[in-house]
């Protein structure tokens, strides 16, 4: 099949790229570079049926171009990342509303499947122990730069919910909750990286507000397969599905678990959520999937602990130093 995935040398991205090659599909991806590195790609950038343009899906005209062709389009290119959110609040949401539009008007024309990356952010402050596709949300007021992310990524799926209704438009929507593993980078906020690079260098764990906070946290090749499955399975189109690991963890407990795990001495530091990332944010105290929806619509089950993917972070991380070394 030909394949269009946007954001392709983003941490998602490139593991979705190297699965898609793997089953014989022909892949052609665009990234702008902003976040995504040509690193990621580095096991893929001389298959043969590999391509990878660098341009923007702020660039219509290009969008229309690759995607013209393709069965299917992943398109998982977006701002994300809350340093980034924080730092380019009107790039991100540019980025996140009009180049979605983009994808999902190339998608339309094309009569291509498309499989559109969402966010659990899109929940907010709702702490529902197993948060269903059909519950509210919970957000705070627009003018705090956290709850743009979250707007623009609601306004993408009923963008997305529109075509579909009104245009045809084949689509499942993916709500990510956190997802972490190797190439994931910690220079944009995520948490799990950031622990393990500061553990490993042994600063201080730097964690914002109580650390009473709590996360489930899933690895991204336990989501993987599950993309290329519902982007095939019809009973999936109109529909947004949950994707992540349902086992909670406080933010104080994960930095515990990082100094052992990385045999570190670094000590735990706390920084009030003022000086971590500025005024105008607000973090939810919990967060945590129901994914029935995915279970019984593609088997998805998370394989993968905690422990695994601190360990394939830790590992990635060394290959990453060794490879910077002279
Ligand atoms: N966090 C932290 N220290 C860091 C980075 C993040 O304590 O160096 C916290 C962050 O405030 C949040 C949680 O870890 O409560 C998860 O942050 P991340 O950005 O990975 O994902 P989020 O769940 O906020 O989307």
């Amino acid at each position: 099949m030909k394949v269009f995935v946007t954001g392709a040398a983003g941490f998602i991205g490139s593991h979705l790229v190297e699965h898609l090659l793997s089953s014989g599909h022909q892949v052609t991806g665009l990234d702008d570079l902003s976040t995504g590195q040509l690193t990621n790609l580095r096991s893929v950038a001389d298959h043969p049926d590999f391509r990878l343009v660098q341009g923007s899906i702020l660039d219509a005209g290009l969008v229309s171009e690759l995607t013209a062709g393709c069965q299917q389009v992943y398109h998982l290119a977006a701002a994300v990342g809350s340093f980034v959110i924080r730092d380019r609040t009107l790039e991100s949401l540019r980025t996140n509303i009009h180049g979605t539009e983009n994808v999902v008007e190339a998608a339309t024309s094309a009569g291509a499947v498309l499989l559109s990356a969402s966010t659990s952010e899109i929940y907010g402050k709702n702490g529902k122990l197993g948060l269903t596709e059909d519950d509210d949300r919970i957000i705070g007021s627009p003018l705090k730069s956290r709850w743009s992310y979250a707007e623009a990524k609601a306004i993408d799926e009923s963008l997305i919910d529109a075509y579909a209704r009104e245009r045809g438009l084949k689509a499942v929507i993916i709500r990510f909750f956190n997802t972490v593993g190797p190439r994931q980078t910690g220079r944009y906020g995520m948490v799990i990286p950031r622990f393990t690079r500061q553990a490993l260098a042994g600063e201080p764990l730097t964690v914002y507000g109580t650390g009473e906070q709590v996360r489930c946290f899933c690895h991204v090749l336990d989501v993987i397969p599950a993309l290329t499955k519902l982007i095939a399975t019809p009973a999936a189109y109109g529909k947004a599905v949950n994707l992540g690991n349902n086992e909670p963890i406080s933010i104080n407990d994960l930095a515990k678990l990082i100094i052992v795990a990385t045999h570190s001495s670094s000590a735990i530091s706390y920084t009030p959520y003022l000086d971590a990332y500025g005024p105008g944010y607000e973090d939810m105290q919990r967060r945590m999937p129901d994914c029935t929806l995915a279970k019984t619509l593609c088997g998805f089950v998370p394989q993968r602990t905690l422990d695994d993917i601190i360990e394939a972070v830790i590992e990635g991380e060394q290959n990453e130093r060794g490879a910077a070394a002279p």
